[in-house]
């Protein structure tokens, strides 16, 4: 069940628009994301309130809530907003919030705005590690309200026209007095529009738009890490009105790598070498995430755990030449399915060992005996 936009707001119905706007700025101020990192209840909120506010603060939504509530807009937001993995989201009109509290700060002089700007879309985009490291090309597919074809946008079947509304004599806006005040509200006979449709358009159902998918091209840098924004200027939902278009935010997410892992701008590897190797010394082969191949040489006596850097090939720093580095670890791997013969050599080898040859369990076998005798007085 979807909350009341009244209550949303903390408001009366009848709440004038200044009382809404105070109201709006306090709630929002107060769930604002970037005062609640990684608060998912308070992003709810802010959402809420941002398109509670968003429909009361426009005389003809608020007009079209007021009579079919929640109704009202259904439409037009399930067809975004549906679940089975559509990415699209509204992200909530930030930047009309900071235009209203900056507009207010600095002194007045607002510039007036023409209709309203259309919402702010967010598409979730999931990448590769490697597309993280190259940068990427990535085509995404946008749907957005175009005017409808069949009606060329009046909303009526071809052959008819749209009526002027005999209620507001085409203003969109009808006038009622109160005591001493004229309220001028929305026009209820036809939403605002001046205009009443008796024939309906089929394709469009009157609403003289569609929706349609529209290719984007979005650009991904390289270094780009696990919720790093792109905004795209005006690709957002259409204005109405003549109002601006909103913006596109790609929300990026990078997948985990089967081999390394990311730490901010360094990765990480596991290099599993054989216990022969580690003791002896020698060289192994490692991925570079380029595709390449590094060659990382292992000294006599190299334990587990052990890391050699290799520098600058680690990941890209966004909008910058330079480069992580990549963290080679060293795993020591346990010989398994060993021969008879492996085994007589190594039980051979074992009786050979002397005082040093394994400083780590010696070490940790003098630790014990202190630990002991001490827990132990007598
Ligand atoms: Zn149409
Ligand atoms: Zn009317």
């Amino acid at each position: 069940m979807k909350r009341c936009y009244y209550e949303t707001l903390e408001c009366q119905k009848g709440a004038t628009v200044e009382i809404l706007k105070t109201s709006y700025r306090k709630l929002a101020m107060q769930f604002h994301p970037d005062r609640n990192p990684g608060d998912a209840t308070a992003e709810g909120k802010f959402k809420e309130i941002n398109e509670a506010y968003d429909v009361l603060k426009d005389d003809q939504k608020r007009a079209a809530y007021d009579r079919f509530g929640h109704a009202a807009f259904e439409a037009g937001m399930g067809a975004r907003a549906g679940a089975g993995g559509n990415p699209f989201d509204f992200a909530g009109s930030f930047s009309d919030v900071f235009e209203d509290f900056f507009g207010d700060l600095m002194g007045g002089e607002r510039k007036t705005r023409r209709g309203n700007r259309g919402q702010d879309l967010r598409y979730n985009l999931s990448i590769s590690l490697e597309d993280a490291f190259r940068g990427r090309n990535a085509e995404i597919k946008v749907p957005t309200t175009v005017a409808c074809e069949t009606c060329h946008g009046s909303g009526s079947e071809p052959g008819h026209n749209p009526e002027t509304c005999t209620t507001c004599s085409g203003h969109g806006k009808v006038r009622a007095s109160k005591g001493f005040f004229t309220i001028e509200r929305s026009c209820g006979a036809c939403r605002g529009s001046g205009k009443i449709i008796r024939h309906p358009c089929k394709t469009c159902r009157g609403a003289g738009a569609v929706q349609k998918d529209r290719l984007l091209n979005v650009d991904v840098p390289p270094g780009v890490e696990e919720g790093t924004r792109i905004r795209l200027s005006g690709e957002g939902a259409a204005g109405l009105g003549g109002g601006p278009s909103g913006d596109l935010y790609i929300f990026l997410s990078v997948e985990e790598h089967p081999i390394f892992q990311r730490d901010a701008h360094d990765l990480h590897c596991r290099a599993p070498v054989s216990f022969v190797t580690a003791a002896l010394g020698g060289s192994v082969e490692v991925p570079t995430l380029d595709g390449g191949r590094a060659k990382v040489a292992i000294p006599e006596g190299a334990q587990s755990g052990r890391q050699f850097r290799l520098k600058d090939k680690g990941m890209p720093v966004l909008r910058s030449s330079q480069r992580g580095d990549l963290y080679i670890e060293v795993a020591v791997e346990t010989p398994v399915k060993l021969t008879k013969r492996q085994k007589e050599l190594l039980r051979e080898f074992e009786s050979g060992s002397q005082a040093g040859t394994h400083p780590e369990a010696e070490g940790f076998l003098a630790r014990l005996k202190e630990f002991w005798n001490g827990g132990d007085p007598a």
